[in-house]
């Protein structure tokens, strides 16, 4: 919890903002978190001791197959995990060093869209299909500002704005099936920043558009990050979606972050098998004509995940010790670069 003393009420509502000074802390840190989900197969350890920070102006990218806890990861941080099945049984979610899962639910409610907020990956079934996109803008400032309906709806113009959808005057009292999907994705980022949050969260927000949409989405994120200084977490499947707008990326695997590392770095150098594997993944045009590299086999089943290494049956650097002995989770490779890989020299030198 923060210290009473040192709390201010935010202007728009009562969620308590700790005063800026010079050495404050990270819009958003998790540490060592832990989610479990409790089925008919047993417990799963979805989450299994994830940390990481991320800084007012800086993009985070989180980065995995399906399954691999970056969506759980996600809904733990915005407090909108459904419980159960899914169980946090360990670690902190700090906002400006309060920590939010120590709070009730109703004070928790209140960092939700107003500190952190987060966009989802399908945008046609997050909107309501029988209100105006204007409407449901408007309602977030009617709801948690109490402003009238004429100022929401100018509100709502003004976001559209923001999120470059052209003619948002007369836009804003269009339908959502009446959008194309990535001016659907763009409303989904309007309601979201509508409250002014200091970390936006998109999970997997442009998986449903073509390419040169997804490109358009991305460069609006980087954009927005940027004229708002926001910490943005970008979690995705695909490696070759971040490139240009991370700073940091964490690549996650059966629940832990595999490897940590600024976006430079990990792009030059990977130090793990499996981002090597995903970064191996990615098409080139100066690979034209040849196979795509895949890693073989599949996830583990997270009830049921291999001794020692997590990945070591579909790794081709596994020795004898990577089946007995799980790596520890940060050797550290270079600068802010760590791996969990007992053989990260190996794979970093490309040997
Ligand atoms: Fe592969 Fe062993 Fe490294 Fe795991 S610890 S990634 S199995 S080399």
């Amino acid at each position: 919890m923060s210290d009473p003393n040192t709390e201010v009420l935010s202007q728009e509502g009562s969620a308590p903002r700790t005063p800026r000074t010079g050495r404050e802390a990270p819009p958003l840190e998790v540490k060592d978190l832990h989610v479990e989900f409790r089925t008919r197969a047993g417990v799963a350890q979805v989450v299994n001791g994830v940390s990481f920070r991320v800084e007012a102006g800086e993009t985070l990218a989180i980065l995995g197959e399906s399954g691999c806890g970056k969506s759980v990861t996600a809904q733990a941080v915005m407090g909108i995990l459904e419980t159960p099945p899914a169980a946090i049984t360990g670690g902190q979610v700090l906002y400006r060093g309060t920590d939010l899962l120590s709070l009730p639910e109703a004070e928790r409610r209140e960092y939700r869209a107003r500190k952190i907020s987060m966009i989802f990956q399908d945008a046609l079934s997050a909107l309501n299909p029988v209100f105006t996109v204007g409407y449901q803008l408007g309602e977030l400032f009617r709801v948690h500002q109490g402003m009238s309906r004429k100022d929401a709806k100018a509100k709502a113009v003004e976001m559209l704005d923001l999120v470059r959808i052209p003619a948002a005057k007369q836009r804003v009292t269009d339908y959502p099936h009446q959008f194309s999907g990535g001016m659907r994705q763009r409303v989904m980022i309007a309601m979201a920043l509508a409250l002014d949050p200091e970390v936006l969260i998109a999970d997997e927000p442009t998986t449903a558009l073509d390419v040169t949409v997804q490109a358009q989405i991305m460069k609006l994120l980087a954009e927005i990050r940027e004229e708002r200084n926001m910490a943005l977490i970008l979690i995705t499947h695909d490696m070759g979606v971040v490139a240009d707008v991370a700073d940091q990326i964490a690549v996650m695997y059966a629940g832990k972050v595999v490897e940590h590392a600024p976006v430079l770095d990990i792009y030059a150098k990977p130090s793990h098998p499996y981002t090597k594997g995903l970064l191996e993944s990615i098409p080139r045009l100066d690979k034209k004509g040849q196979d795509l590299a895949v890693i073989g086999g599949l996830p583990p089943v997270l009830t049921n995940i291999p001794p020692g290494c997590a990945f070591n049956p579909r790794c081709r650097y596994a020795r004898d010790v990577c089946r007995q002995d799980p790596p520890p989770p940060d050797y550290v490779v270079a600068a802010q670069h760590t791996s969990a890989c007992h053989f990260w020299k190996e794979v970093r030198e490309g040997e």
